[in-house]
């Protein structure tokens, strides 16, 4: 079965995020693959040695910065290489990540200001993955990842 990439915030079960809140996606096509056993679900920031709760960060150009100033882009880009290697190991599809995170933004970052805008632009790990090769669709964009899913073959 071809397996999928996703964000562990999206795939739900444990807390992750940098504030601990729970986002799981309940899109139907997400929880039909979910429930197919479909998924690899990885955390680049938790991979990247990161916890919970943790200084909420945004890219600002190459690097990444927590709110409190202090400098992470090491810890997202150690994330970044262990979630390709993981999409590596498991030959996935594609990934599908949770928009507007500087680690699996696929779309959209926040713009660096901590005011709450976003700009285009992807996460650490999602620009990993897609400079690799794959594609890497946001959580609201399950029907194109279907469509694509069906061109690869779903075995
Ligand atoms: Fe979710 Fe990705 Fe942030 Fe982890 S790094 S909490 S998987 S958006």
């Amino acid at each position: 079965m071809r397996k999928i990439l996703v964000s562990e915030c999206l795939y739900g079960g444990r807390p992750v995020r940098y504030d601990g809140a729970e986002i799981q996606c309940m899109d139907p096509l997400f929880l039909k693959w979910k429930a197919e056993g479909r998924f690899v679900p990885v955390c680049p920031e938790i991979l990247g040695g990161l916890g919970v709760p943790r200084v909420e960060a945004q890219r600002v150009g190459g690097s990444v910065m927590a709110k409190d100033g202090s400098d992470v882009t090491m810890a997202f880009a150690r994330g970044a290489e262990l979630a390709l290697s993981i999409a590596d190991e498991h030959d996935v599809a594609f990934a599908i990540f949770k928009d507007g995170s500087p680690s699996c933004g696929a779309r959209l970052i926040h713009d660096g200001t901590f005011s709450g805008a976003k700009v285009p632009g992807m996460g650490i790990a999602a620009e990993t993955l897609a400079a690799a090769g794959f594609k890497v669709f946001a959580e609201y964009e399950t029907g194109l990842a279907a469509e694509l899913l069906e061109i690869l073959g779903f075995d």
